[in-house]
């Protein structure tokens, strides 16, 4: 029997789990395609980056897809030909298809914000992490003094995560240095008049009340200006600040502009009720216009979903049409603390951290089994610093 050929772009959330769900059935042929050798854990990115380790936010594909018949692929996808069905990569392969699933993730957006790309820092990769950490270490080590002001741009849940977690990060790795604790501000910009501004107002309020207990500034209703070397610039004022990280703005992957795809609302490509783009061509994750892109959970929802569909065409059987899920809106703000939006209900506190610990092994064996989901959810209570004087202090508290 001929397999059917699937090529999925993206070892991220809805790529992974697409490509496992139909690496179950041996009537498809499946290569994955992806620019990175690791899938990226996204929710815990905030943790590693204030001290927890880099395998708490990042498993290699090789180790997810070991024993299955899955060809893994690390290039960049560049070409779509839909017509012919070949995808095409910067390393000059070609990889014919039957079908393409597309869960290429989205790109950092810095709206054109003068200086923003060339001053500030990112987290929303373990690259992005690397370089901002160095570069707080590397102040403590050069100049023996912090910066004053740290500030982070984007009231969202990835700024918020990061803005909570770290003020305490800061003191520890000064006295790790052995400077004299001091009055370092953390900044929390945000251009709406709230944090959240998409949730109701009393989890703003409450998200608000804990960062303030915290020791984090609120500049809420303040359009960032511009970046330059020495700061930021704010609703008319500067903020001086040689730490800036921008988490306010993302675009849709540039591989889809570059091939010729409709886009709906908010820049995501159109896709119908099976999120096809046309009918070899599945769109799914963050890219898809659907009412909840932009979550994990929809990503690995969508890869379940046209994975079903491939296998019930095969089947014979018509598709289903795609039901949107509401995801559940979990938001640590510090150790211990966390904000849950589970349908109506809002939850706060140290019952929304527990309720997070849980989504995140929920969410880690969706992608490998209960076993190994549990061992990576443990890395959670690792510390990691690639800092000389930081990485002996840790070695001397073991
Ligand atoms: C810091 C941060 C924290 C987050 N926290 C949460 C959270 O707590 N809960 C939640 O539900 N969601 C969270 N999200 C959102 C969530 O991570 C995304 O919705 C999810 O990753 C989308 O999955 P995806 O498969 O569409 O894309 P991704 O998971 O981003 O995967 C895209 C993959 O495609 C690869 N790729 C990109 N371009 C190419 C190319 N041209 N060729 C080949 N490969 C390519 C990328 O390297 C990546 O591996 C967070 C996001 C960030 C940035």
């Amino acid at each position: 029997m001929t397999k059917q050929k699937i090529v999925v772009v993206g070892g991220g959330f809805g790529g992974v789990k697409a490509a496992l769900e139909l690496s179950e059935d041996d009537r498809f042929d499946i290569t994955l395609v992806s620019d990175r050798e690791c899938f990226e854990y996204h929710p815990t990115l905030y943790h590693t980056a204030t001290g927890g380790l880099t395998a708490q936010s990042q498993i290699p594909l090789k180790t997810i897809f070991a024993n299955k018949p899955v060809e893994i692929i690390i290039d960049k996808a560049v070409k779509l030909d839909r017509r012919g069905k070949v995808l095409t990569t910067e390393g000059g392969k070609t990889f014919p298809y039957d079908n393409i699933i597309l869960a290429l993730g989205v790109v950092t957006n810095y709206f054109g914000i003068k200086g923003l790309e060339e001053y500030s820092y990112g987290i929303k990769s373990i690259e992005d992490i690397e370089k901002f950490k160095a570069h707080i270490h590397q102040q403590l080590l050069d100049e023996r003094k912090p910066d004053m002001h740290y500030v982070i741009v984007g009231g969202g849940p990835t700024g918020i995560e990061l803005a909570a977690a770290l003020p305490s990060y800061l003191h520890r790795i000064m006295k790790n240095h052995g400077i004299r604790a001091r009055n370092v501000h953390v900044d929390l910009v945000e251009g709406a008049p709230r944090l959240m501004p998409r949730m109701p107002k009393s989890t703003s309020r409450a998200i608000q009340r804990r960062l303030r207990i915290l020791g984090v500034k609120l500049h809420l209703g303040k359009p960032v200006q511009g970046a330059n070397a020495d700061g930021l610039s704010v609703g008319g004022k500067s903020i001086r600040s040689h730490t800036i990280v921008w988490t306010a703005g993302m675009a849709n992957n540039p591989f889809f502009n570059e091939n010729g795809f409709a886009f709906g609302p908010r820049g995501k490509v159109a896709v119908n009720v099976y999120l096809q783009a046309d009918d070899n061509t599945y769109v799914i994750g963050d890219n898809a216009n659907t009412p909840y892109s932009g979550m994990a959970q929809t990503a690995v929802y969508d890869g379940r979903f046209v994975a079903e569909n491939l296998k019930r065409s095969l089947d014979g059987k018509d598709m289903k049409p795609y039901k949107p899920k509401k995801p559940i809106y979990v938001t640590p703000v510090g150790h211990g603390w966390a904000s849950v939006l589970w349908g109506k209900v809002e939850i706060f506190g140290w019952f929304g951290w527990a309720l997070r610990e849980a989504a995140d092994i929920k969410a880690l064996s969706e992608l490998q089994p209960m076993l190994k989901a549990t061992k990576q959810w443990f890395t959670e209570f690792g510390e990691q610093e690639d800092c000389t004087v930081c990485s002996q202090a840790l070695a001397k508290a073991k």
